[in-house]
């Protein structure tokens, strides 16, 4: 029994590590598939403030995470299978560790960019294939980007993306796009954004000193074509990673947590969401800490009144 569990250990789940810590909550993180979340996969995080040049994502992470064990916060690898929201204490399958209980739970689950799924992708993540224009835009100056998907995302980024690139060529599977009207307009009459539509991405095309292209797939000719770029961003949405709530708590219809605004509170007394599981415009590394601190502090405040485990003896540990 636990009075909060944190699930996820991404910038949102171990900010409120930290803070729940140094309220002498005692916290249990759990660190899911992904110990660190998404800024471990990235190389150079220079928008985090405090670090004048920089600093690598992994080694971020890590200084977070032994910033929340300096104050006493416990950590538990696995992944959370099931949880049980029905009634208080919150029951929690851990896979790998059995069922845990918790007075109060923050979910920091993060939401997962999707990426095609080709050759030569995954491989060049961090560099020069990229899911966030606002985290690694700063790094092509003056280079040939491409953009992937046709929706009002890949039309902001594509926008975003021509304050540092020569040219931005949208590559999109099918002719038409997704984006609503004033997007697609807005995309059309910047003169630096070029287009490559019905084209199909097959492959990442890269060699030693980074990304040369996209190769593509021409629908209209059948023909397999090069588009040249330095970079390419895939825009093509995220998946928030709310799976094993199965139904037990109020999202959007894609799958984002919804909490009261201005909060992290949820629609379930005692549980909370912070970070991009809740996050459908920022989805930054410091806004996602931002929000984990908010919910350490709602959590702290909801179990001033509302424990039902006897707490006394261990706190006066
Ligand atoms: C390649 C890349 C580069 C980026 N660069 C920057 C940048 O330069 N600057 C910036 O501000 N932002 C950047 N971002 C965005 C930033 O990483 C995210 O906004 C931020 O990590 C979100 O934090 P989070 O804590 O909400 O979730 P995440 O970091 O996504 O962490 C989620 C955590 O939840 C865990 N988890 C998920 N499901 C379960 C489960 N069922 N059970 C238990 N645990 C689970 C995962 O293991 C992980 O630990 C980048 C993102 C990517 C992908």
């Amino acid at each position: 029994m636990y009075k909060s569990i944190i699930i996820g250990t991404g910038p949102a789940g171990l900010t409120a590590a930290i803070y729940l810590a140094r309220a002498n909550m005692q916290p249990l993180v759990i660190e899911g598939l992904q110990p660190g979340g998404q800024l471990t996969t990235t190389t150079e995080v220079e928008n985090f403030p405090g670090f004048t040049d920089g600093i690598m994502g992994p080694e971020l992470m890590d200084n977070m995470r032994k910033q929340a064990e300096r104050f006493g916060a416990e950590f538990r690898s696995g992944w959370v299978e099931h949880i049980d929201l029905s009634k208080r204490p919150f029951k929690i399958k851990v896979e790998g560790a059995g069922e845990l209980e918790a007075e109060s739970v923050i979910i920091s689950t993060g939401a997962s960019a999707r990426y095609l799924g080709i050759p030569g992708e995954q491989d060049n993540v961090g560099r020069g294939v990229s899911t966030c224009a606002t985290c690694d835009g700063f790094f092509f100056r003056n280079k040939k980007l491409i953009v992937v998907g046709g929706g009002d995302s890949a039309m902001e980024e594509a926008s975003f993306l021509t304050r540092f690139a020569t040219e931005v060529t949208v590559v999109n599977r099918r002719d038409e796009l997704r984006a609503s009207k004033i997007m697609q307009d807005r995309a059309r009459d910047n003169a630096k954004i070029k287009w490559a539509l019905n084209r199909k991405p097959l492959e990442v095309v890269a060699g030693d000193t980074g990304v040369k292209g996209l190769k593509v797939l021409n629908n209209e000719t059948g023909q397999e074509e090069l588009v040249e770029a330095d970079g390419v961003f895939v825009a093509i949405g995220h998946t928030p990673n709310t799976g094993f709530l199965k139904g037990q708590i109020t999202t959007d219809d894609h799958g984002y947590i919804m909490v009261t605004p201005g909060t992290t509170e949820t629609n379930i007394p005692g549980v909370f969401a912070c970070g991009d599981v809740q996050d459908t415009r920022y989805r930054q590394a410091i806004t996602a800490a931002g929000s984990g601190c908010m919910a350490a502090m709602d959590a702290e405040k909801f179990l001033e009144g509302h424990m039902v485990h006897d707490w006394s003896e261990a706190l006066d540990k």
